[in-house]
């Protein structure tokens, strides 16, 4: 392959992270031009799209500061200072995410906050934006995309010397990159599919607009489903259901109104009686599918790279995809600033992908993981325990003691630390709980022992990220 000729890079996909890294470029002096295949979201054609809101945490809040946005973000977000468990029978409890208040993810609306990156990224004089633009092949040895005008109907084909795939799960400039020899992809799909439902808010000002608990995301774990309901800024919560696609309880098996008002009354009656139109929207809404890809390499030398979910879409359960994929846009930008001068793109994309792909790897296993511990683990008593011996070890050995969803989510340790963290944490408590009753009766010698011994060698190697 030739070497590219000029700095300027295309970008397929102005979703949220293609809108993130052509700020991110601009802001080092690049030029970048992004095809997105909707219209503008900003003149009122907004597609109906996945998620309406999504949980924000740490390491998409320091990409977003890096972009300036931070702030501007917050001021649209909820905070989530917990799980609230609504279990089969009992009253909901709320599982605090951190070490205290502080610790929080916040919940934001997936439009508003690609419309305040477009905005930005519009305003930049090395940005251009393109909409109706679908990119539908690449010929990564001519330098080109070829794009289907989808206001005109017409095909033409575009300079891409360096093109960056953000196109997302279904990515057209992945499925070209795999055509090339040499390259591994797998996509594995989700037994479960998802429905958006939505909770209205309540008449009244202020905090009286929310029909449940305002700073919670909320989880109504019943083991092979599940309902999860997030806040939004009007006072109304978009809640999600996770159901099997087939068998006795499954969305084959809901066929009519009635079976659906079954189901609910049965199974989320608190959560029924504040959808008066659940039916209609049950019916109204659509189903989407969820699915696990992976591939390798991302790049086509330093032609072609993939990031976001383009290179490495992963179930929704540990709240971390878009989160991942901002950090893509930082981990990319420092690789600009350390390898460009001297080793070109080659060296900047085939870094990145051997860099990033085994933390990408690891937060996708964690997110598999997650799912069962979300519908199924945090409404079992032995699980609580573990939670409450996590929270002492953390407040007894702290910095020493950092449980995994922390690492995770208010941390910017790369993933696979976490992970490997997450195992020897599950070995501790395992030793740690075997026939304990209650926290207090820990074994504090036995528990310093097996931190110093397992999870120490582990976190101590990490250099301090801000
Ligand atoms: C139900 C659900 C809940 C989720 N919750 C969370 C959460 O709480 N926290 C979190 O961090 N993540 C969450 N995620 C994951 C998150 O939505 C994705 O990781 C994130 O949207 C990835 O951003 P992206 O820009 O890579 O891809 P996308 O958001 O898919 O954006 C891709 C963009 O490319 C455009 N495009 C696609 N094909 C083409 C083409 N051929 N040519 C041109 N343009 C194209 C699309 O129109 C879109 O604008 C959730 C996902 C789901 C499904």
């Amino acid at each position: 392959m030739k070497p590219p000729r000029k700095d300027k890079l295309v970008i397929a996909g102005n979703g949220l992270v293609g809108s993130l890294l052509s700020i991110l470029l601009a802001k080092r002096g690049l030029e970048v031009e992004v095809f997105e295949r909707r219209p503008d979201p900003r003149l009122g054609a907004r597609e109906a799209g996945r998620s309406i809101n999504l949980a924000l945490s740490t390491r998409g809040l320091h990409a977003l500061r890096e972009a300036g946005l931070e702030a501007k973000a917050l001021s649209q977000a909820i905070p989530m200072r917990g799980r609230m468990i609504h279990p089969a029978a009992g009253e909901p409890s709320l599982q605090p995410y951190g070490k205290d208040d502080s610790e929080h993810i916040n919940s934001i609306s997936r439009s508003g906050l690609n419309e305040l990156l477009i905005d930005e990224a519009a305003r930049l004089p090395s940005v251009s934006l393109r909409f109706n633009q679908k990119a539908v092949g690449c010929d990564f040895k001519k330098g080109t995309v070829k794009l289907q005008d989808l206001a005109k109907g017409a095909l033409w084909e575009a300079p891409a010397e360096i093109l960056i795939g953000a196109d997302g799960a279904g990515s057209a400039v992945r499925a070209a990159m795999m055509a090339l020899p040499g390259r591994d992809f797998s996509q594995s799909d989700l037994a479960h599919g998802y429905k958006e439902l939505s909770i209205p808010s309540a008449p009244g000002d202020g905090d009286a607009r929310f029909r449940l608990f305002k700073n919670a995301l909320h989880i109504w774990p019943r083991v092979s489903h599940m309902l999860i309901a997030l806040p939004n800024f009007d006072g109304s919560f978009t809640c999600t259901l996770f159901l099997p696609w087939e068998g006795p309880v499954s969305f084959e098996s809901l066929r009519s109104p009635e079976d659906v008002e079954r189901f609910f009354s049965g199974q989320f009656p608190d959560a029924r009686a504040l959808m008066p139109d659940l039916a209609e929207q049950f019916f109204a809404n659509p189903t989407g599918a969820m699915a696990g890809v992976r591939c390798s390499p991302w790049n086509a030398g330093g032609r072609a790279l993939l990031v976001g979910d383009a290179a490495h879409a992963m179930v929704p359960f540990y709240g971390q995809g878009m989160n991942c994929g901002f950090e893509d846009c930082v981990v990319l930008g420092e690789g600009i600033d350390r390898h460009l001068k001297v080793g070109g793109w080659d060296k900047v994309f085939s870094q990145f992908s051997a860099e990033r792909k085994p933390d990408a790897d690891a937060i996708s296993e964690m997110a598999v993981e997650n799912f069962v511990e979300m519908r199924d683990k945090v409404a079992d008593p032995r699980f609580q325990l573990e939670k409450r011996v996590e929270k002492a070890l953390q407040e007894r050995f702290p910095g020493e003691y950092t449980p995994r969803y922390s690492l995770v989510t208010f941390s910017r340790v790369p993933y696979r630390v976490a992970q490997s963290a997450g195992e020897a944490q599950r070995a501790i408590l395992g030793e740690l709980c075997r026939g304990l009753k209650r926290p207090e009766d820990l074994d504090w010698k036995l528990a310093e022992r097996l931190i110093r011994q397992k999870l120490s060698p582990i976190l101590s190697k990490l250099e301090p990220v801000q």
